[in-house]
């Protein structure tokens, strides 16, 4: 019966996923299932240490572990493959889900920490125009278990602490806005991975209704815009959320957001050859940001195949950085890491799932 468990594929719909749910949704999982309260927080301890079966919750009675698995499951992620940059030990995850999607995540080892950059939605529905995540549309969100379960997969992958979360991987979050937020509360639960707000990064093209909620909300997460343009003529042939919420009404809602929770923003400008480099645009972008409590962090495009774009050269990127700085803007140039291993995000899902189709 136990051991059966991870085979209930058929009839999921109506289990429970325990990966997606709060420490409150499992005491009263236990309070149904006839267990004490106190139960739900220790399930809780265990789902969150990575644990991969309910068996092996040692502290559980036998018979509450029966019926857990009669009603719910843990939702283990399988490692479809992993590449491993040589230069810097940046690795690449492709996991594969419960109904065969496929996602995209990364290992980044940092000084201060392990780093993972993870998914939020099968695909993007955003349309950049630069970027390999949203080729084919977005397919579904992810759950909040999904999201996390990235992480725990990672941290499995190589026993040893993930510190810091970016979610910078496919998908937009404020698209997937419930989940996202179900994933920070869990994430953040010193009965869980206990990863400190400041140390997560959320990146987003800018839907506004979500960004004011998010503002509201006074996490103490860093926020990234992903700006790429100084002006809406550009913004709008490279982003197509920006017809709908241009510039003004995004560095407006920014300033609301820094009044309210007293964190730098981050603007992430990614150089895009003969494009958005010149120096006017830098003057242009001083000029906007000018007064904004912010970081800009530049980054030269990867290059995806299907949008013809290229990168600036280096000296263009530094060029432009030199003129913000000049300006009075705070700017740092990315390090690309595991630029070996397959270049920005969603290109390595793809490349999978094409090279599967050939
Ligand atoms: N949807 C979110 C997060 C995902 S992408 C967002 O828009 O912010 C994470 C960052 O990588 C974003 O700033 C995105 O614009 C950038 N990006 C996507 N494709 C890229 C590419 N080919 N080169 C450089 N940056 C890219």
């Amino acid at each position: 019966m136990i051991d059966n468990l991870r085979v209930g594929e058929g009839f999921m719909d109506n289990m429970v996923d325990l990966r997606s749910c709060s420490i409150e949704e499992l005491e009263n999982l236990s309070l149904e299932l006839g267990e004490k309260k106190f139960r739900g927080k220790q399930l809780f301890a265990w789902i969150h240490k990575g644990i991969e079966s309910i068996h092996n919750m040692a502290n559980l009675p036998k018979d509450f572990k029966v019926k857990l698995n009669q009603v719910s499951y843990i939702n283990n992620m399988d490692i479809l493959k992993i590449l491993e940059s040589k230069l810097d030990g940046t690795r690449k995850y492709l996991i594969v889900l419960k109904d065969g999607n496929i996602i995209e995540s990364v290992l980044m080892k940092y000084k201060h920490g392990n780093t993972v950059c993870i998914s939020t939605q099968v695909g993007c529905k955003m349309g950049c125009s630069f970027c390999a995540s949203t080729v084919d549309g977005v397919k579904r969100n992810l759950t909040s278990g999904e999201i996390i379960g990235q992480v725990l997969t990672i941290q499995n992958d190589i026993g040893q602490r993930i510190s810091n979360v970016v979610l910078m991987g496919s998908g937009e979050p404020l698209d997937n806005y419930e989940e996202v937020i179900k994933f920070l509360e869990t994430v953040n639960s010193p009965l869980g991975l206990n990863i400190s707000m400041r140390n997560i990064t959320l990146s987003t093209c800018g839907i506004i209704p979500k960004l004011l909620d998010l503002a509201h909300r006074n996490l103490q997460i860093t926020l990234a815009i992903s700006l790429h343009a100084p002006n809406d003529v550009l913004r709008n042939r490279i982003m197509p959320i920006n017809r709908v919420y241009n510039i003004e009404k995004l560095l407006d809602i920014c300033k609301k957001y820094i009044k309210k929770t007293n964190r730098r923003v981050t603007f992430e400008y990614s150089l895009i050859r003969g494009f958005n480099d010149k120096r006017e645009h830098a003057i242009e972008l001083s000029e906007k940001l000018k007064g904004i409590l912010c970081h800009v962090n530049l980054i030269p495009l990867n290059e995806v195949k299907e949008s013809g774009l290229k990168g600036s050269k280096r000296e263009r990127v530094y060029e432009f950085q030199k003129i913000l700085k000049k300006n009075g803007i705070d700017v740092t140039v990315r390090r690309e890491l595991g630029s070996d291993i397959d270049a920005s995000c969603g290109q390595l899902r793809k490349g999978y799932i094409e090279s599967m189709r050939k």
